[in-house]
């Protein structure tokens, strides 16, 4: 009983056959495809409909807040409010290596308030950006957080875990040790898993939900646990923050 928390079907299709990947993932239980942009929202919304498990999550990737205008992007806000979708995501803030982070800032503002309204979780993006991301989270009330692929330190980690933040920990874990850190850090009852496929892959192809099972592995190692309680953890947790 897996769960994909965050993926981008919409990408992997570029580089995979969907229905051969979706085949593969017997064991998933539940996709959350996520938007990157216009167009990629409204793919990730025809994959949805296309396969009982996949569910969709809408978003702008940070890079967008710069691309696109203020009124491009109210426009998208009011369709994502329009389709209702299990989550919001890909949001949040980059610093890596994408420019203006007080534009992306207000973006990120916007799209807190949207997931209050359908009252539904916010996957965040937080690259090279972890304390900033904290500090909007936090100043805006932000319910129901997903911190997709994390790498803040210990003590941004703790301070994410006392808001009742949730973290998703990428297949990567099974080469990366900021990751395997990660999961020793957050409480059982935080822990979800996800892909971010085709990036972040355990294996020497791109990554698709099937590859969760490598995950799996390596975090029932680190927390002592047998697979299948971790597996039945996870997706309990999977149901507190997405089905309450
Ligand atoms: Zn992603």
């Amino acid at each position: 009983m897996l769960v994909d928390v965050h993926t981008h079907l919409d990408l992997l299709e570029k580089e995979k056959d969907l229905d051969k990947v979706l085949k593969n993932s017997e064991k998933v239980k539940v996709i959350i495809t996520n938007g990157t942009g216009p167009e990629s929202n409204r793919r990730v919304l025809e994959i949805s409909k296309k396969y009982e498990k996949v569910k969709p999550a809408l978003g702008l990737y940070p890079d967008k807040a710069i691309s696109l205008t203020d009124e491009e992007i109210e426009d998208e806000i009011r369709f994502i409010k329009s389709k209702k979708p299990v989550a919001i995501g890909e949001v949040g803030l980059d610093n890596y290596r994408i420019e203006n982070l007080e534009r992306q800032k207000k973006v990120l503002i916007k799209f807190i308030k949207l997931s209050k309204e359908l009252d539904v979780p916010i996957i965040i993006h937080s690259r090279k950006a972890e304390e900033e991301t904290l500090n909007i989270l936090e100043k805006n009330d932000a319910k129901k957080v997903i911190m997709h692929c994390f790498s803040g330190n210990k003590e941004l980690t703790e301070r994410a875990v006392s808001l009742g933040y949730y973290f998703t920990i990428p297949c990567t874990i099974t080469r990366n040790k900021t990751f395997r850190k990660l999961s020793k850090r957050i409480p059982l009852n935080r822990l979800l898993t996800e892909t971010d496929a085709p990036y972040l892959s355990s294996r020497d192809e791109a990554n698709e939900p099937a590859f969760i099972e490598d995950s799996i592995k390596k975090i029932a190692e680190l927390k002592q646990l047998n697979e299948e309680e971790l597996e039945k953890i996870i997706f309990m947790n999977y149901q507190n923050i997405f089905l309450k």
